[in-house]
């Protein structure tokens, strides 16, 4: 069984940088950040890229590539309502109890 551990690592590490130029941060419920995380390296290792775990993939290129992680930027208006992305990984900086946060459909927008 492959060690996920340095993978998750470097995807956090890097995600980190990303995502706090757009006001975002990994949210703070750290199991749920492992959990998520998990999904996406065995995601990248399948379809080399790391897809969104909570998103459907349709095969279509140009669509697809709207749900690689971090997908914030393509979804920004959607995602800045709830103030966190799709799947919680990512919430806005100033939040401190993601339980609170509720995912809205996007046409609820
Ligand atoms: S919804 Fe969140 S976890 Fe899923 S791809 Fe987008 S940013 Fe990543």
């Amino acid at each position: 069984m492959t060690d996920t551990r340095p993978r998750k690592q470097a995807l956090h590490h890097f995600w980190e940088r990303i995502v706090d130029q757009i006001g975002y941060k990994f949210t703070p419920d750290e199991e749920l950040v492992d959990f998520l995380l998990e999904q996406e390296v065995a995601l990248e290792e399948k379809f080399e890229a790391p897809y969104c775990p909570c998103q459907r993939r349709t095969g279509a290129w140009a669509q697809d590539m709207q749900i690689i992680c971090p997908c914030i930027p393509y979804h920004r208006e959607h995602y800045d309502k709830m103030r966190r992305c799709w799947c919680g990984l990512f919430v806005h900086k100033d939040v401190t109890d993601p339980d609170t946060l509720k995912q809205i459909p996007p046409d609820g927008v």
